[in-house]
């Protein structure tokens, strides 16, 4: 390159800011939980309800039936082998389906039936003779608006009047266009164009508009005020749903200039403990003796299946050949695949095909495999001050209350500094971890 752009702005281009990666990684997860998630997540929490008129009775229901949907919607329902619905469904379908309607915020996190909780209420609502726009979906991105669009199509599936369109940057229509597809979902700055820009779209006959996955949507520049600017058009009448995964502070401000007068419904995340986990560290002097004492531990006790954390891509590709040439059947997941790459590995590990998933820190974040007995942090998870990253700690190795089957985690210790990471987070947790001598193993059985 010969150009003679200012020396400054090239180093500070070469990386991406840590909101960037932020909003990168926000999506990513998300959009990887959706595709390898095949079933629910349990949760025991009771939900907690927040209504906007406390006096009127609060509905919840225990079964499809009772909520009196189309015939056909109902045969969606059932179609997708859903026999009652889940536990924020319980509660937040009845709202969403009330006459007259009632807007939502409800907060779960992924995999609780969220998605197919607001899929229904579009579906119930809309006018299938009236061939315009009836309810708007934004999404943070093209491929989690994608997978919306297939659970519409999916329940919808019996109900052929009702179609669907995407607002997505890509999908160019002349103009001068008026929609007839009955439902749009897209992402918000294609939305606000259609809107208004273009008006492909009269937002004066949208009666239910849905923003889904709040708290990713923020992480995007420019996208709060596009899905405020979408709400301004629509009419008094509308109902106003949104959905997040996680609640902070700017996700409610957000959230409450969405959706004026709002019941409010939120579950709280399983807690994780330590309780059933046995810790152990193992005390090294560099990658080679990690390795090797990786090595007997495999050679030492009958693993099914292990999940192997190492800090770096380079580390794990490294591992993962070393592994496999001492004729494992190693799986890596990796930060250059894409996100459906990945969830191909994670379902080859999940259906056994592998016995051991080496992977980075990064990568697997937010990644649950629930039958995996055994973890090993070749490397211990840091947040990147280099401080111990203990939500991550607790997330990987933890169990939830109600699926405590024992699990065996594996710390490898390399230098003062990661002795002094491991002992932050004993001290943390205020739980034990013992050291093993990987010459003799006896004791961890
Ligand atoms: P969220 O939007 O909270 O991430 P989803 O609506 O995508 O959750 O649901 C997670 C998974 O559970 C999906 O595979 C979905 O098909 C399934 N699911 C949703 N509701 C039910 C239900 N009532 N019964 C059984 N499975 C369900």
């Amino acid at each position: 390159d010969s150009s003679s752009a200012p020396a400054k702005s090239e180093v500070q281009g070469e990386k991406k800011p840590a909101e960037e990666d932020d909003k990168d990684d926000k999506a990513a997860q998300s959009l990887l939980n959706k595709l390898i998630r095949s079933n629910l997540v349990s949760n025991t929490n009771q939900v907690e309800v927040l209504q906007k008129d406390p006096n009127s009775p609060l509905y919840s229901v225990k079964s499809f039936e009772e909520l009196r949907l189309k015939p056909q919607l109902l045969n969606g329902v059932y179609g997708m082998g859903f026999n009652r619905p889940s536990k924020i469904q319980e509660t937040a379908l009845p709202m969403m389906l009330a006459e007259p309607p009632q807007n939502l915020i409800a907060q779960s996190q992924s995999g609780t039936g969220k998605t197919a909780a607001f899929v229904l209420a579009m579906l119930s609502h809309v006018e299938p003779n009236n061939k315009y726009p009836q309810c708007l979906c934004v999404s943070p991105t093209y491929e989690l608006a994608l997978q919306t669009g297939k659970v519409i199509e999916q329940m919808g599936k019996q109900y052929e009047e009702v179609k669907l369109v995407y607002a997505i940057r890509g999908n160019k229509l002349p103009r001068g266009t008026k929609l007839h597809e009955q439902i749009v979902i897209g992402t918000p700055g294609t939305m606000l164009d259609w809107c208004s820009k273009f008006k492909f779209i009269d937002p004066k006959k949208i009666k239910v508009f849905v923003l889904d996955e709040a708290d990713v949507m923020i992480a995007t520049q420019g996208h709060q005020d596009q899905s405020i600017r979408i709400q301004r058009m629509l009419p008094d009448n509308c109902q106003m749903l949104l959905f997040s995964a996680t609640f902070e502070e700017t996700v409610w401000n957000f959230a409450q200039r969405i959706v004026p007068e709002p019941n409010i419904i939120k579950l709280k995340r399983e807690e994780e403990t330590l309780d059933t986990i046995k810790q152990y560290y193992v005390l090294c002097n560099s990658r080679e003796e990690k390795f090797q004492a990786l090595c007997n531990i495999y050679g030492a006790i009958t693993i099914a299946q292990a999940m192997v954390f190492c800090h770096t891509r380079k580390t794990a590709g490294w591992l993962a050949g070393e592994l496999s040439r001492e004729g494992h059947q190693v799986a890596l997941l990796s930060g250059e695949m894409q996100v459906e790459q990945r969830a191909a590995v994670i379902d080859r590990f999940r259906n056994g095909k592998e016995k051991v998933l080496v992977t980075t820190n990064v990568c697997a974040r937010g990644i649950d495999v629930e039958q995996v007995s055994v973890v090993i942090n070749f490397d211990l998870p840091v947040d990147r001050d280099g401080n111990p990253d203990n939500e991550t700690y607790l997330h990987r190795i933890g169990r939830t209350g109600r699926f405590g089957k024992r699990g065996l985690a594996i710390n490898m210790v390399d230098s003062k500094s990661s002795m002094n990471i491991l002992n932050r987070i004993q001290e943390h947790f205020s739980k034990n971890i013992e050291k093993l001598d990987t010459d003799d193993l006896d004791e961890i059985e």
